[in-house]
């Protein structure tokens, strides 16, 4: 019995190319094979029509695309975020968010399906641990919501009105591509270090889909040798660590795996990475209304950061089942920030999107099968 099909989606070009050599064919068939499937979003084989047959044939018997399979897609009332529930090959779930804000798209992918680190307050930390995600499972969520932009227009793009000289317009709306990512869906992306940094290195391809490297957010709970990692291997993307305490105790308390890697720890890791990378960190904090949304919180927050180049993203808690925080309002969050702003800290209040879809940030989660 031969084996199962690989997944295209796992390999990178290099990867293909020797594939192809073992195959007995030239790379330059592998090399068009990726950029049919790369830089024009084509996936039928039929229409791989400078591919020879027989070279097609042989791809076709080796490899298939790990595409996911639309379960739902949700719509958001913001008009801003579109939710994705994708099935992956073995019947389990995950989701993948869409975001347009601020004139850009982002998708926000996930790298576990579920999570172990079981940070109260997030919905996939709820949900448990099911399992990590191939590089190519990740890499094709980028790959489904690139094919999105391909085929719808861009919502501020409504067809223009007919032009006097309209003999060089194009019959069609322009479309996006894709441009960015945040790994910020479901799952730990340290805890899975391996298959995302794969994912990231085949997103990145300058001859691919060739996202730039400041274009990439990862973002972990604080996965201190990976961290450690990240900055020992000199990956030039962003990295953002969830904070949410400023004390062992306190943030323990919202993040379990606190205890495996304390808080000073944690710190000493995001100095080296700092120093190493001569990049800064963004730190996420979720605010919980009297948790630690407090002036005592923003001062410790402060102590903490000060002098260390780092921004920190201020994240309304979002509703979920299994945790009855309310968000931080408004007036309260902006104080936050002012007190951050004292001590010379940047930040930003997250802009609520997504929250009637439960595509928010920690929202993510499906029925475990
Ligand atoms: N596992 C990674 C990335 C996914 S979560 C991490 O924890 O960093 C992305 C961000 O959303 C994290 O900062 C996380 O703490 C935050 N988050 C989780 N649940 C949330 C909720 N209910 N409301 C607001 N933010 C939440
Ligand atoms: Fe996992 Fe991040 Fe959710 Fe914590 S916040 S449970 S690390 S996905």
């Amino acid at each position: 019995m031969s084996a199962a099909p690989a997944n295209f989606y796992d390999h990178t070009r290099a990867e293909l190319l020797a594939l192809a050599s073992r195959w007995g064919f030239p790379p330059v068939h592998a090399a068009r094979l990726w950029s049919y499937v790369y830089l024009e979003g084509i996936e039928d084989w039929a229409a791989m029509s400078d591919l020879p047959a027989r070279f097609r044939a042989k791809a076709e018997g080796e490899l298939a695309f790990g595409r996911h399979a639309t379960a739902a897609e949700t719509p958001s009332s913001d008009g801003f975020t579109r939710k994705y529930l994708l099935e992956l090959t073995d019947g389990r779930r995950i989701e993948t968010v869409l975001m347009r804000y601020t004139g850009r798209v982002t998708a926000c992918i996930s790298s576990q399906a579920g999570c172990a680190m079981g940070c109260v307050f997030c919905a996939t930390g709820q949900m448990g641990f099911v399992r990590h995600l191939t590089p190519g499972e990740i890499v094709a969520q980028a790959m489904h919501v690139d094919a999105v932009l391909r085929t719808t227009a861009a919502p501020d793009e409504a067809p223009a009105p007919a032009l006097a000289d309209s003999t060089h317009a194009s019959p069609h709306a322009r479309h996006e591509r894709l441009r960015n990512i945040v790994l910020m869906g479901m799952g730990e992306p340290l805890h899975n270090y391996d298959a995302v940094m794969k994912a990231i290195d085949i997103l990145r391809d300058p001859t691919g889909l060739a996202l730039g490297a400041k274009k990439i957010t990862l973002s972990t709970v604080g996965v201190v040798p990976g961290i450690l990692r990240l900055a020992a291997e000199q990956r030039p993307f962003h990295l953002a660590v969830s904070l949410h305490g400023a004390t062992q105790e306190e943030r323990a308390a919202l993040v379990p795996v606190a205890k495996k890697w304390p808080l000073d720890e944690l710190m000493d890791a995001c100095r080296t990475y700092i120093a190493k990378q001569q990049r800064r960190i963004f730190y996420e904090w979720t605010l919980i209304e009297g948790k630690n949304d407090t002036p005592e919180s923003a001062h410790a927050v402060g102590r903490l950061l000060q002098g260390q180049l780092a921004q920190v993203n201020l994240i309304p808690l979002n509703p979920t089942a299994g945790y009855d925080g309310a968000p931080t309002g408004r007036d309260a969050a902006k104080k936050f920030q002012a007190i951050l702003a004292d001590y010379g800290l940047p930040s930003t209040i997250r802009q609520r999107r997504g929250i009637d879809i439960a595509a928010g940030c920690g929202q993510l989660a499906v029925a475990k099968k």
